[in-house]
């Protein structure tokens, strides 16, 4: 039985009478990216399937009580192991906790994944050119989808455009090369756009909705958002997903209902 449920955040605190919903994981790994970014990965029981896009719920013991929060799965579908890119919030009840994870730690993983941000809620129009727009952690289903052969044999271009503050923040930037190389051999039509929003010199440093209302975005791209092909998905501060989607509507293009329409989205919180 859940003690709270918060339905916007999917963060809550469970009471141990809920605890058969999870399974127990081992912590593989932890990558520390910055003081406030780390990766970790967990094994992956065989009863854990999702699809690139979705996210699991992760609990951490805080005294006698299961602490939960919704992480999107930065692995692919077909990898033996759960990759998580994770934010430190200093006085975040999880995640000021989660930061001291280490290897051989376990964590608790609900046995079901969630949620809609995925490639095949998409039907009409049809698939031709996919935008993903990420600020911060909100990178990690991009990286998942990706990692899926199906997103690059289905879409001629795929432009993943990852906003953060800082360069040190601009974590995953050499694998997201390395999965172009794997996963993308051979096409030709994959553009990665970093922006870096306290860098006056970066070459995009704006936020992403004024850089789609000055058409700086495209411009850096190369092409044009298109209401008869663009697929357009946006993760992470809900601020950043609020206003790019109102620049994005403004441009004719409107919210994926029932598998029609351009543009989806996901919330961290
Ligand atoms: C569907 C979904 C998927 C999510 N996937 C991820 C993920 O892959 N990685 C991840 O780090 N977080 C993710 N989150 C957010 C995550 O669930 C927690 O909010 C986060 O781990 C912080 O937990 P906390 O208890 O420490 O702080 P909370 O009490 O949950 O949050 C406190 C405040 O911290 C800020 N905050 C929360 N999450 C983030 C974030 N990711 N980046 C920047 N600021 C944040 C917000 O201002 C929030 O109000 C996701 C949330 C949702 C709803």
């Amino acid at each position: 039985m859940l003690a709270c449920y918060h339905e916007r955040s999917l963060s809550c605190h469970v009471e141990i009478m809920s605890i058969e919903k999870f399974s127990l994981e081992k912590v593989l790994s932890v990558h520390r990216w910055t003081n406030t970014l780390f990766s970790f990965t967990l094994t992956r029981p065989a009863h854990f399937k999702f699809t690139a896009g979705q996210f699991a719920r992760i609990g951490l013991k805080v005294g006698d009580e299961l602490v939960v929060r919704a992480y999107s799965v930065v692995s692919s579908p077909f990898d033996e192991t759960l990759e998580f890119f994770s934010i430190v919030v200093p006085d975040g009840a999880f995640t000021s906790n989660l930061q001291h994870l280490q290897v051989g730690d376990e964590l608790y993983l609900e046995k079901i994944p969630y949620g809609f941000l995925t490639l095949t809620r998409y039907q009409l129009p049809l698939p031709h050119d996919l935008w993903l727009l990420a600020t911060g952690t909100g990178l990690a289903p991009f990286i998942s989808m990706l990692q899926d052969f199906d997103t690059w044999s289905k879409y001629k271009k795929i432009n993943l455009v990852y906003s953060v503050r800082t360069a040190s923040e601009l974590a995953y930037a050499t694998r997201i090369e390395e999965i172009a190389a794997t996963f993308g051999e051979g096409h030709s039509g994959f553009k990665f756009v970093p922006i870096i929003t306290r860098d006056p010199n970066a070459a995009l440093h704006d936020r992403l909705p004024v850089l789609i209302e000055n058409g700086e975005l495209e411009k850096a791209v190369g092409l044009q958002f298109n209401t008869e092909s663009s697929h357009v998905m946006l993760c992470g501060n809900p601020q950043m997903v609020e206003d790019t989607k109102e620049a994005l509507k403004a441009r004719g293009l409107i919210m994926n209902r029932r598998g029609e329409g351009n543009i989806a989205v996901e919330n961290y919180w």
